[in-house]
């Protein structure tokens, strides 16, 4: 499933200001928000849509790695083996309403009457973890094994805090979770809603606590997870697995894991973006009479063949031999500078040699020549 571009999705263009992002998603809050939906599907899906591509753009980081990388920028790499997309959730979106609506107000409640009954479902947070990958990773994806410290749900009272699973509905509010007041805003009377502050807004009270988690529902433990990272991965890109942070107390919804990249330099292979770069020397003979050299690859050394009469800059572009793009927008290059070295010490008997070979017409520089010189080349690269 691809996901359409957070641009078109709030109708502005690539240059939009902060100010013109964050009128566009109010517009379409207001529109598809569920309290004017009910009951309608596609209308969710579009208040969700919207809300992820402001949570991207209005964050200029964010926004810039998505500039940059697309969705697999901002860990939204769909379809990628266990990425579970950058869905956000609905206590998400209302979160962000604070900043959208002016904050303050009521606006806190705008969400809480379309949370089903109101009863606060706690989130556990996010967990970050970076994941440092060699150049045969990027270029292949890898699965990796983490072992991280996190919360999990505690295995004695099943998550509840409660022993034997015991749970009170709370006196408060009767296990609403939830204080009701009603208050006119710009769409008109709407009920406002206040945590419940007995039960924290769970609708319910732990009685007897359980022993190993005093209440919590929640312990720390050291887990492996294992994740699939897509080739073609760069350093500073964030991956987010759904699910896979720490648990909430008392039975709510786990945290993501953010998954930070981190690159390996590779010792004789230099990366620009999807292409790769090998600088080689060839003696000036071998520049003068052709060959053929080994250059390492990702996978392994091949041999290229060096052409007679060779010049020092020449750039040789093996197609497909370099990173795979992580958008799976083809595969990149690998480009081999050949330098041709000069000999820096030399026996007398050499020296005699190139004297004779000094005054040869055929070593005069011809820079005329047909060849592409270093701005051609620069040029032709960076179009
Ligand atoms: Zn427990
Ligand atoms: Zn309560």
């Amino acid at each position: 499933m691809s996901k359409r571009d957070y641009y078109e999705i709030l109708g502005i263009s690539k240059g939009a200001s902060d100010d013109e992002i964050k009128k566009a998603y109010r517009k379409l809050a207001i529109k598809y928000h569920p309290d004017k939906n009910p009951d309608d599907k596609t209308a969710e899906d579009k208040f969700k849509e919207a809300a992820e591509a402001y949570e991207v753009l209005s964050n200029p980081e964010k926004r810039q790695r998505y500039n940059q990388y697309g969705h697999a920028g901002v860990g939204g790499a769909s379809g990628g083996g266990g990425f579970g997309g950058g869905g956000m959730n609905m206590d998400d979106i209302f979160s962000q309403f604070g900043d959208i609506f002016g904050g303050g107000g009521g606006f806190g409640g705008f969400g809480g009457s379309s949370r089903g009954g109101g009863r606060r479902v706690m989130r556990g947070s996010n967990l970050r973890v970076k994941v440092k990958l060699n150049l045969q990773e990027v270029a292949k994806g890898v699965e990796k094994k983490l072992k991280v410290n996190k919360f999990v749900s505690c295995g004695t009272c099943k998550g509840s805090g409660a022993k034997n699973g015991q749970l009170e509905t709370c006196k408060l509010c009767g296990g609403s979770g939830v204080q009701v007041r009603t208050q006119q805003t710009f769409l008109g009377a709407m009920q406002t809603q206040t945590t419940c502050s007995g039960c924290n807004g769970e609708g319910k009270t732990v009685k007897d606590k359980c022993n190993t988690c005093h209440g919590d529902g929640i312990v720390r433990a050291e887990e492996v997870i294992s994740i699939n990272i897509p080739a073609g991965v760069a350093e500073g890109m964030q991956l987010s697995v759904g699910g896979k942070g720490n648990a909430a107390p008392r039975g709510g919804i786990n945290g993501d894991l953010l998954v930070l990249i981190e690159e390996e330099e590779h010792l004789e292979l230099k990366r620009d973006g999807n292409n790769l770069f090998y600088d080689s020397y060839v003696n000036f003979a071998d520049a003068a009479l052709g060959t053929s050299i080994e250059i390492p690859t990702v996978d392994a050394k091949v041999k290229i063949k060096i052409e007679p009469g060779t010049q020092s800059g020449k750039v040789l572009r093996l197609k497909g031999k370099g990173l795979p793009d992580v958008n799976s927008y083809g595969t990149g290059d690998l480009l081999v500078n050949i330098n041709v070295w000069t000999p820096q010490h030399l026996s007398a008997e050499e020296k005699k040699a190139l004297e004779l070979l000094r005054a040869s017409k055929n070593f005069e520089p011809n820079p005329n020549r047909k060849e592409k010189g270093f701005f051609d080349r620069m040029k032709e690269y960076f179009e």
